[in-house]
């Protein structure tokens, strides 16, 4: 397998990295408020052509030719950077491809540019109590009232509810329709009269999930996507999109490296942890399984690039369970590293900014966290199930139909 890219995409790969010196912000601009300073990244990606390159000009994207090996360069030179983790937050990541898809040209041009720059905060408002895998059971209402919906019900598991501009959400338009059917996808401002935000505390002790309570709240119904009775269709897009977005290889190799120094700096019996026999083999046996996963990204790269899409449509599937399984098994052995300090709370400071923090406290974050994905946008059960049945043929899982 030759893993080596062309002259030509190497030398995109120096552009992007000199593009990259420019992040973190220097100077005055270096002592904005953290959101502001994405804001600016943001925009002079855009305007370098770097970051949504998918998206036409009229909509705030940088509408690049297709070519998906830089594409590639792009996120690996953005990670190895640190460049800001949010580009592909929900809003940029998850509604703004679907309303690329099923939105209408005003719906477009209204609300796909400030979810790209970062000036507006988006949410997922799908899941409910007791609608989590079994999503379309949901019983959120929206009657239709005039040219307006009446939305009367609850979310939950609402991260960033609390931040959020906006939500993109599904409610149950028709409650006689079938449990797939009669449900609406709905844009929804945060700000309307009759919403309630409840923050949920997470075993990190930050929150970052929310219920939202929906009292008589009024939204126009030019903020439809699709049709009325359409959005579970509407939301397996999303979805698909929100699977991609998890079991990132990138971060996967950047959380081993990470690991490999924690294991330098800790001492097993008197000695460097990583030269002990047990840690050694424990850690190259997580290797292995990092090494496997990029390899497998590779091909599944090149075949997609070739056309060849449906010859790794398996292990395709199994990206996001692989993924996450791996992304645990690199925090457990980091947490088992960490011994006493195992117990200590992450700061207030590191709650704020999670994501990729080394210090001790810092290492127990990311191992709570680890948990999450692995339930988040399909449960890890649930995609067993899928890749059963779907990608191997095997007989279905005993469901209960309503
Ligand atoms: C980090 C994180 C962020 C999230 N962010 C959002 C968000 O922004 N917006 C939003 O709407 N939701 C969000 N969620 C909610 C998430 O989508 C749900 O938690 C998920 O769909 C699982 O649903 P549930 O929690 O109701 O669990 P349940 O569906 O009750 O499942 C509980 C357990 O039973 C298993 N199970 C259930 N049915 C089956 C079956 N048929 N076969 C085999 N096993 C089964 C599941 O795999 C799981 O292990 C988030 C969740 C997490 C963890």
């Amino acid at each position: 397998m030759d893993l080596e890219y062309s002259a030509e995409h190497q030398a995109f790969r120096d552009e992007v990295r000199e593009f990259l010196e420019g992040w973190p912000l220097k100077g005055d601009e270096a002592r904005l408020p953290q959101e502001e300073q994405e804001q600016i990244f943001r925009k002079r990606g855009i305007e370098a052509g770097y970051v949504y390159r998918a998206v036409p000009k009229q909509y705030g994207g940088s509408e690049q030719p297709q070519d998906a090996i830089k594409d590639r360069i792009i996120v690996e030179e953005f990670y190895a950077a640190g460049a800001p983790r949010d580009l592909m937050s929900q809003g940029a990541g998850l509604m703004v491809p679907t309303l690329l898809e099923f939105g209408t040209e005003e719906q477009k041009e209204r609300w796909i540019p400030p979810a790209l720059t970062g000036e507006a905060n988006w949410c997922q408002g799908y899941s409910e109590p007791g609608s989590g895998s079994d999503l379309a059971s949901l019983q959120c209402q929206a009657r239709l009232d005039g040219d307006e919906w009446v939305l009367n019900g609850q979310k939950i598991w609402t991260s960033s509810a609390q931040r959020a501009h906006m939500m993109f959400g599904l409610f149950r338009s028709e409650p006689d329709a079938k449990k797939h059917e009669g449900i609406t996808y709905l844009l929804v401002p945060m700000d309307a009269e009759g919403i309630e935000v409840r923050p949920l505390r997470e075993m990190s002790g930050g929150y970052e999930f929310n219920e939202v309570f929906f009292d008589d709240v009024r939204v126009p119904v030019e903020n439809t996507v699709g049709k009325r009775g359409q959005g579970w269709q509407i939301s397996r897009a999303t979805l698909v999109h929100e699977r991609n977005l998890i079991g990132n290889p990138n971060s996967m190799r950047e959380a081993f490296s990470d690991l490999l120094d924690l294991a330098r700096s800790r001492k097993i019996n008197g000695v460097p942890a990583n030269e002990d026999p047990g840690m050694r083999r424990r850690i190259a046996e997580i290797e292995g399984y990092v090494q496997t996963s990029q390899l497998s990204n590779m091909r599944q790269f090149t075949a997609a690039n070739k056309g060849k899409m449906l010859e790794v449509m398996r292990p395709m599937m199994m990206n996001k369970v692989a993924g996450t399984d791996i992304m645990q098994m690199i925090m457990k052995c980091a947490y088992d590293l960490l011994g006493g300090d195992g117990i200590l709370a992450p700061t207030e400071s590191e709650l704020d900014t999670w994501g990729r923090q080394t210090t001790s406290t810092g290492w127990v974050l990311q191992y709570v966290f680890s948990m999450g994905p692995a339930i988040a946008g399909g449960a890890s059960n649930i995609q067993r199930n899928i890749i059963g049945e779907r990608g191997y043929g095997l007989p279905r899982d005993l469901r209960r139909e309503s």
